[in-house]
Formats: structure tokens, C-alpha cells, sequence
């Protein structure tokens, strides 16, 4: 990417700088959905989940969810948000084939959750990213065009299911910070249950404004919008081809129309879908269906004792408790499981040592075999006392890699396996000298070299008293020794 926008802002040598600002459409973790009892189980057969009031029969009425309620509001206060007392719901009117009542039901002028913020951890610094405003709304069905060559048919059972809609202000900067900033959120609402965050099932989708303008100007270019993205990758390419498509109108002399587009994931590139509609083409206005919703301050309150400890706060504990780095903090913050995992190994081992062996050959592992660390071959325990033998110098770090191998295999635990195959480090200091001796002994002529001057054969005795030792004798201390015995 070496014409493009982020390059040349980087340099500081052109003119350009990117805005992003989010909607996120997070799908929250209930079991019915927003206005009925239906289920909300992915994979289910078309259909099958689908109620009169989702399919809109003709006098069916909403019934608010509370569940869903206390997602939204645990989700704000996750985010830092105000959650409002008062919040009302609004039909967005459009016609869509899989939209049966012709209307959305959403929240507009008075959403459930105001203003908050997110904190992202991004190689320079932290930064702070605005969210506008958190709301509820109902998804639609999903129209489906590839099973049959001359119809599309109609599935409802998403229709009805709810959504929080995340809209950030206009505070990213660059496709990483995107990339840092769903990442956050989506844990976070992993670690609240308000979300399950899986993006493959559509769970967790966004539409991407973008805009460019010249660096140092204080108003913001037109932006378009590009609907509907469902993976990080994908909304990082949309927004560099977004930008430098701008970036190329503006260089050209040309305007950017107010655009909604989508991204073309086979063509990697953005397209016009319609100039962008204003809130005013959808008609919103106060569902006469539905009461507007009033929050009691006790719930909130309530709701707030119930928080876990979230990923900002978390990290910053393991900083002070056990003496991580940010970025090792960050990592083993970023799922609850994750953490949840290292505490158990920090109690029971080195807590450093704890964190650089399962950043590195834990990770490794149960990245190759595509596992969730729930479902780790090694518990924790065990992991712990892995560490530990590394620590109190019984195994080398070599050695050790040998052992998680085979712990990997049989699922037991390291004390067994060193015991088993003899692979406990030589580090009693009484056998070690003996050795040696041996070796000094059988050496003569090159120890008077090397008490003459030649420095270099030091090398040559460790390597000795290692061959002797089949490899075992703690290196640290044979080189402890091997000085003590040469100077006498
Ligand atoms: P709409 O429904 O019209 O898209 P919203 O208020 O729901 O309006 O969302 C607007 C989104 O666009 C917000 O995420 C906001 O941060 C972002 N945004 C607003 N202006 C710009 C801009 N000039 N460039 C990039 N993003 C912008
Ligand atoms: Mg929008």
C-alpha cells in the first residue's frame, strides 16, 4: 500500500488524513427475541423461528423484552455511557421484502444510551474513541437469492431480534484503529454476555463512514457510507479503497457525492448503491405500539453491582499484581477464558515466566489446533507446574519445550513426565563439580592454556561437562562452577 492515503499521512508528506466513524450492530445475547418470544438460535431451519408478531400479522402487538432492556443498559454502562431515564421507540419506515411490517422499529431522537467512551491500546499511545449513542432496534429477515436461480425466498427468522446499534463519533483514524477499536468492543461485551461477538454469524456487523480531508483542516469532508461490512479484514480493505478513492476525486479537482455503497469482497472494492438517504426519507416517528420506556434510576443501579470486572480495569490489576508490560496485560486480558486461565497459572508459578510461556508456546499450540482455551489439552495446573520446574532451574527452557510436547500427547502432568524419561536438569552443585573435576583433570594441557591467557577455552570445557552429562547440567551453574575450579 504505497500510493495510499495512510502512507502519506504517516510521512507527513501529503495532504490527507482519514475519518471513521462506526455503526455497530451488535446482536444482543438473549434468548427471545426483541418484541416476541420466539428463539433466537442460530442455524435453525427458515423459518422456524418466527411469530406472528415477527411475520407482522395484521393486529399483533410488540411486547418490550426486558431482558434485552438490561443487555442495553449493561452494555452503556460498559462503554462509560449515560443511560437515559427516558428513551422512546420509532419506526424507521422503508419497504423491503424482508421487512413485513414496512417499518424498522428503532430508537431515534431518544435512544436508551447516550454518550460513552472506549479506550484503545494502539502501539502509540492510548486513545480514547467518542460513542455517540447506543440504541435498540429490530433486525430485519434475510432475503436469499442464491438457492434457486429464478426466485429469492424469504427467511424471518432473524427478523425481530435484537440489536444494540454502537454509533462511535468520527474519532478513528486509520484501518488499525478500526481494527482495535471492534476488537474492544467486542470484548468488552463478551466479558458483560451482552454479545457473543461472533462475527461469522453475523452477530457483530458494521456500516463504515468514511471521509478524507487535508491535514490541518478543521471541518470534515463529506463522508460516505459503506453498508453492512461483517468482518475486520473486510471493513479494513473497504476503507483503504474507500480513501484513495477519495483521495484520487479531491487530487482530480472533482466533489465527493454523499454516498451509501457497499463493498464488493470479490472485487475489493467499494461501489454506489444509492446517494445517501436523510433521516427524513424514513419518516420516523414515536411507534404508537409501544410506551416509551422509562428506566428507573434503582435498575440501573442495580444493574451496575452486577458488572464483572471489565478488560480496562483487569489489565491494569495485572500490570500491579504481577508485574506484566502493557502488551502482556492487553493479550491476556482480551478474553475472560484468557484471563481467567493466566490467573490461575500466575498464583500457582512465576507470574512473568507464567505469561511468556503462554503467550508463546501455549498460544502456539492451541492456535494450531484451532482450540479455545477452555478446551486447552493442558489445565492450568499442570501449565503452572511446567513453569515452575523451569523457574527452580530442574528443567532447562529446552528441556521444557520437550515436556509441553509431550504434555500436549498425554495430558499429563510434567512432574511425571521428567520423572518418567529422566529429563530433570542436573543442578545439584556436589554432582556437577564432580563432573567437573573430571573434565578439568582430563584436560590438563588445556586448562594451563587457558589459565595462560586463552579465554576462548572456556567454551570447550563447558561443552565437555554438557556431552558428559547427557545434555542435562544446568548451564548456569556448570558455568558457576567451571570459574571457581579454574581459578583455584
Ligand atoms: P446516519 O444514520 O445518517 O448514518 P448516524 O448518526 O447514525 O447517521 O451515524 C453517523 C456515523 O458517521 C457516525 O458513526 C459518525 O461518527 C460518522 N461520521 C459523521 N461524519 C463523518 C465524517 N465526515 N467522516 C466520517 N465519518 C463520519
Ligand atoms: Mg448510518
Amino acid at each position: 500500500m504505497n500510493k495510499d492515503v495512510f502512507d502519506y499521512f504517516i510521512k507527513g508528506e501529503k495532504k490527507y488524513e482519514v475519518i471513521i466513524g462506526l455503526e455497530v450492530h451488535a446482536q444482543v445475547s438473549s434468548n427471545s427475541k426483541l418484541f416476541s418470544g420466539s428463539a433466537t438460535k442460530f442455524g435453525a431451519e427458515p423459518n422456524s423461528q418466527v411469530s406472528l408478531i415477527d411475520s407482522a400479522f395484521p393486529g399483533m402487538l410488540p411486547v418490550i423484552n426486558k431482558e434485552c432492556v438490561k443487555q442495553a443498559i449493561r452494555t452503556g454502562l460498559g462503554l462509560n455511557a449515560k443511560i437515559n431515564n427516558n428513551s422512546v421507540f420509532d419506526r424507521k419506515n422503508y419497504f423491503y421484502a424482508d421487512l413485513p411490517q414496512g417499518y424498522q422499529i428503532s430508537q431515534y431522537k431518544n435512544p436508551i444510551v447516550g454518550e460513552g467512551k472506549v479506550l484503545l491500546d494502539m502501539p502509540y499511545g492510548s486513545k480514547e474513541v467518542g460513542i455517540e449513542r447506543l440504541h435498540l432496534e429490530q433486525d430485519a429477515g434475510k432475503s436469499i437469492h442464491d438457492v434457486d436461480p429464478l426466485n429469492t425466498y424469504v427467511d424471518l427468522n432473524r427478523s425481530g431480534i435484537a440489536l444494540m446499534e454502537i454509533v462511535s463519533k468520527p474519532d478513528l483514524r486509520s484501518p488499525e484503529e478500526v481494527n482495535a477499536y471492534i476488537k474492544k468492543l467486542r470484548t468488552i461485551m463478551r466479558y458483560l454476555g451482552t454479545c457473543d461477538g461472533n462475527m461469522q454469524e453475523g452477530s457483530l456487523r458494521a456500516d463504515v463512514n468514511v471521509s478524507v480531508r487535508q491535514v490541518g483542516d478543521k471541518n470534515f469532508g463529506t463522508r460516505c457510507e459503506i453498508k453492512n461490512v461483517n468482518s475486520i479484514k473486510f471493513m479494513q480493505m473497504a476503507i483503504e479503497y474507500e480513501a484513495n478513492r477519495q483521495v484520487k476525486l479531491l487530487d482530480e479537482g472533482k466533489k465527493i457525492d454523499q454516498e451509501t455503497r457497499l463493498f464488493d469482497t470479490k472485487k475489493n472494492e467499494t461501489r454506489s448503491m444509492r446517494s445517501k438517504e436523510d433521516a427524513h426519507d424514513y419518516r420516523y416517528f414515536p411507534d404508537p405500539d409501544l410506551l416509551p420506556l422509562k428506566i428507573e434510576q434503582k435498575l440501573i443501579d442495580d444493574l451496575k453491582k452486577t458488572l464483572p470486572e471489565l478488560p480496562d480495569n483487569k489489565k491494569e490489576r495485572f500490570m500491579n499484581d504481577y508485574g506484566l508490560n502493557s502488551y502482556e496485560a492487553n493479550v491476556l486480558v482480551s478474553e475472560k477464558e484468557i484471563s481467567n486461565y493466566y490467573e490461575e497459572v500466575a498464583k500457582l508459578s512465576d507470574k512473568k515466566l507464567a505469561a511468556t510461556w503462554m503467550m508463546g508456546d501455549l498460544f502456539a499450540m492451541l492456535n494450531d489446533k484451532g482450540l479455545n482455551i477452555s478446551k486447552s489439552p493442558i489445565s492450568a495446573k499442570n501449565f503452572a507446574e511446567l513453569v515452575q520446574s523451569i523457574k527452580s532451574g530442574e528443567i532447562s527452557g529446552r528441556i521444557a519445550k520437550e515436556v509441553f510436547e509431550l504434555m500436549v500427547k498425554s495430558g499429563d502432568n510434567p512432574k511425571k513426565i521428567i520423572e518418567s524419561k529422566g529429563m530433570k536438569q542436573q543442578s545439584d552443585p556436589k554432582e556437577l563439580e564432580k563432573i567437573v573435576n573430571e573434565i578439568l583433570t582430563k584436560n590438563k594441557d588445556k586448562v594451563d592454556q587457558y589459565k595462560s591467557g586463552k579465554e576462548k577455552l572456556f567454551g570447550f570445557f563447558v561443552g565437555q561437562v554438557m556431552k558428559q552429562s547427557g545434555g542435562k547440567a544446568n548451564p548456569q551453574l556448570t558455568n558457576e562452577i567451571l570459574k571457581k575450579l579454574l581459578k583455584g
